[in-house]
């Protein structure tokens, strides 16, 4: 059912998808395949809430997004395994990551609206400069499937916040939980037609959301090649745009480190949530000096991780989320093959699945080494537990090879020489760069890519500016 003006709705032309499980193949629900009428309608209903909406006080605003919080908490568990149903993700992952950071996006911009201040200024005694922000009107927020409720609360949150008022499309294949969240949202007593979710598939629901003259402004997570459908599409409306995209990052492992203890960190950073993280580090470049051993010790460390039931807690990995993904997955593996790559682990289905999963969308996690700079693979965004390793000689190389890429997402650098850090940091032409670390956010701090990894960036003000229309107002005395 899509949730319009309130209500759980059939969709209009009576049309649904299956919904398929990644982990026993079998279908497990179905979901309306929405159509432009749902779109209008959803669009209708969210103009005709935002008048009130955008009127409300702040701090009314902020208690029914810290109320929306609490509910996620309380249901923390039917969410959770909402996400490891639809993406085949460990349920434990799914609670410490997916669940808490939704509950957090919506706690961090209730908070963040209550301290939001503008300055005012003054010409000289003659004039005064303030001002205004304002909220938009109608946010068209569309969402992946690889974390699907933390994605898509990250632009429900601000966008609400602000006083705009939401229509949804999260991805075809991972519809629960944001189904779920709508009911919370009811249960919170959030206005009807504040926000409205519309269930389905890209073409048509996302595109006609995209290209709707009533929705100015649209937040968009995925694949860059949809973000530049996205783009083409809005170009003529003047549209708000926000796209945050694809991204094929590199984890530069520097010979100074103390390698056996970094070595499990670069394989989470490659593999989590099996690869189908945009910040996963896909590919690794390791200093020549402590390659080899490098390459055996995380081969090792990766052999030991385990594939298999999300609902297991031993298992570091479930399926990928779809046929499709994981068809497109092994194509790539077969390029890899061609192009000369030597698989140092993976590159098959775990052996020993029980029967149930034996149609699931399994595959181990795959290191292949010795594939040149050039090669389609370091180009591409695989998505999946598929990772490269290479050496370079100095620093410099390792920033070239990383830079030398469409995408701009991030990167991650591990080093003992900070000197270094900050200058290696500096000449990556990505939107993050971690040090030592990975994956460590702080909802403060601007977010977002380079290059075809995206245009903007949300984040702390980053998103309350984008969720607002500035107006400068000046007033001479
Ligand atoms: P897609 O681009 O395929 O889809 C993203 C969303 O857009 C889905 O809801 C999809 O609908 C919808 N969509 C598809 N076509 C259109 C269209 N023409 N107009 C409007 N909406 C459309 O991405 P995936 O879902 O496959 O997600 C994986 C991608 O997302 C990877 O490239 C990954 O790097 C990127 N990503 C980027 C992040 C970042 O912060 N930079 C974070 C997470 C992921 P449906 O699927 O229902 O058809």
């Amino acid at each position: 059912m899509n949730f319009i003006d309130g209500q759980f709705v059939a969709p209009a032309e009576g049309r649904y998808l299956d919904k398929i499980s990644p982990i026993t193949g079998a279908k497990i629900y179905a979901l309306p395949d929405s159509s432009e009428v749902d779109v209008v309608m959803a669009v209708k209903s969210a103009q005709s809430a935002f008048g009130e909406w955008a009127q409300t006080k702040v701090a009314e605003r902020s208690a029914f997004l810290n109320k929306i919080a609490d509910l996620i908490d309380a249901h923390a568990d039917e969410l959770a395994m909402a996400e490891t149903q639809d993406v085949g993700k460990p349920l434990e992952l799914a609670k410490s990551l997916d669940i808490a950071r939704a509950a957090l996006n919506f706690r961090f911009f209730a908070s963040a609206i209550l301290h939001k201040h503008e300055m005012a200024t003054d010409m000289d005694g003659k004039a005064l400069n303030y001002v205004l922000r304002q909220p938009v009107g109608v946010a068209g927020l569309i969402a992946p499937w690889n974390l699907p409720l933390y994605l898509l609360t990250w632009k429900i949150a601000p966008a609400l916040a602000c006083g705009n008022t939401v229509v949804c499309k999260p991805s075809e294949i991972t519809s629960k939980s944001a189904f779920l969240l709508a009911g919370l949202m009811c249960t919170a007593g959030l206005p009807k037609g504040v926000c409205n979710m519309v269930f389905g598939k890209g073409e048509p629901a996302g595109s006609y959301l995209v290209r709707h003259p009533g929705v100015p402004l649209i937040s968009f997570t995925g694949g860059t090649a949809t973000g530049e459908k996205i783009q083409v599409q809005a170009a003529p409306y003047f549209k708000k745009l926000s796209l945050e995209l694809g991204g094929k990052n590199a984890t530069i492992v520097l010979k100074d480190v103390d390698f056996k203890k970094i070595v499990p960190q670069v394989a989470r950073a490659s593999f989590l949530n099996q690869g189908e993280i945009c910040l996963c580090g896909s590919k690794i470049l390791v200093q020549e000096d402590i390659y080899e051993e490098f390459c055996t010790e995380l081969s090792q460390h990766v052999e030991a991780l385990r594939v298999g039931d999300p609902l297991d807690k031993t298992n570091f990995m479930g399926p990928l989320v779809s046929q499709a993904h994981y068809d497109k997955v092994m194509s790539w593996l077969e390029v890899a093959k061609k192009e000369g790559g030597k698989i140092l682990t993976g590159g098959a289905r775990p052996s020993g699945l029980p029967e149930a999963l034996k149609n699931g969308y399994f595959l181990r996690p795959t290191l292949i080494r010795d594939l040149t700079n050039c090669s389609e693979i370091h180009q591409t965004e695989i998505f999946g537990p598929v990772v490269t390793i290479n050496s370079f000689k100095y620093p410099h190389e390792a920033v070239k090879w990383a830079n030398n890429s469409p995408y701009g997402l991030a990167a991650s650098l591990w080093t003992k020489n900070l000197n270094l850090a900050h200058k290696l940091a500096a000449d990556l032409k990505v939107g993050t760069v971690w040090v030592n670390t990975w994956l460590q956010r702080d909802l403060r701090l601007p977010f977002g890519g380079m290059k075809a990894s995206g245009i903007g960036r949300e984040g702390g003000t980053h998103s309350l500016d984008f969720f607002t229309d500035t107006k400068t107002v000046c007033i001479q005395f």
